[in-house]
């Protein structure tokens, strides 16, 4: 065993879920595809994971409040009782809300037996999504939040970033391949989850140009209307603070915001990409 991996499973003895992945993503060096220099505009995301049907009630509120936002599905999910099926994903999407990868089928990336056998599912779930009008999605959203080192190289060559469950207001540098979110309603566990708190995470990223992330489970059951309500409340606040809400494919194609990275082009660029 070397001395990194060494130090690597030390700290992950002392880290909450996910340790060992986290420990190594924050010991060893970020390779040059994982760079991603936050754009130094301020924006604030609001991703909803799994594609249940409760997202509506999110699909409502922000075009209520002509704001557009995210919602990360799992082929192999997709129609099922209690999910969206296409034709509403496609409603969704022509409204100008972003159509994320959740997985084909939900299961978690560090499971898969080999990288092969990872790309292979992800082929068949993004061919499945363009096939049923929602085009070819370019942010992941890992299910589970769950990604290591390489699952990272794995997923890189076809999607443009991938975001986790881990915890953090994305500033300044990021991995592109491991962008931090910040739960809101369902899955808040020990942090504050307050108005007041949320509100804070806004003014800073306001201040610092950053880019929070709100993770979102509308049909858990931690998400109660109170916490869609508030979310209209932030919306506000946040363009009260000229921070702007929008999408991360919006946020990171921003003029002028993008970092320059000639080693990890756009995926559709990529030679071979699907489109
Ligand atoms: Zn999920």
């Amino acid at each position: 065993m070397g001395l990194a991996s060494k130090i690597v499973g030390a700290v992950a003895k002392r880290l909450p879920a996910h340790g060992r992945d986290r420990a190594e993503e924050w010991l060893l060096p970020r390779r040059p595809f994982e760079r991603l220099e936050v754009p130094a505009s301020s924006a604030l995301t609001i991703i909803c994971d799994d594609g249940e049907t409760r997202d509506l009630d999110i699909v409502e509120l922000l075009d209520r409040h002509g704001a557009k936002g995210v919602f990360a599905v799992s082929p192999g999910l997709i129609g099922r009782p209690g999910f969206l099926g296409y034709e509403q994903l496609r409603t969704i999407r022509a409204g100008g809300h972003e159509i994320a990868f959740h997985g084909t089928t939900h299961d978690a990336f560090t499971g898969f037996a080999t990288p092969a056998a990872l790309e292979a599912a992800i082929g068949e779930g993004v061919a499945r999504m363009a096939a049923e009008g929602l085009g070819t999605p370019s942010t992941l959203i890992y299910p589970f939040g769950r990604h290591n080192r390489w699952v990272r190289a794995s997923v890189a060559g076809r999607f443009d970033c991938a975001f986790t469950t881990w915890f953090g207001l994305n500033e300044r540098h990021a991995n592109r391949f491991g962008i931090r979110r910040i739960p809101f309603g369902a899955y808040v566990g020990k942090l504050p989850g307050t108005e007041a708190w949320y509100q804070s995470l806004i003014d800073r990223a306001a201040a610092g140009g950053g880019w929070p992330a709100l993770m979102l489970h509308p049909a858990a059951e931690g998400h109660t209307p109170q916490h869609t309500a508030m979310l209209g409340r932030l919306i506000e606040h946040a363009r009260q603070r000229g921070v702007a809400v929008r999408t991360v494919a919006a946020h990171l194609s921003a003029p002028a915001g993008r970092a320059r990275d000639p080693e990890h082009p756009p995926a559709a660029t990529l030679p071979g990409a699907r489109v």
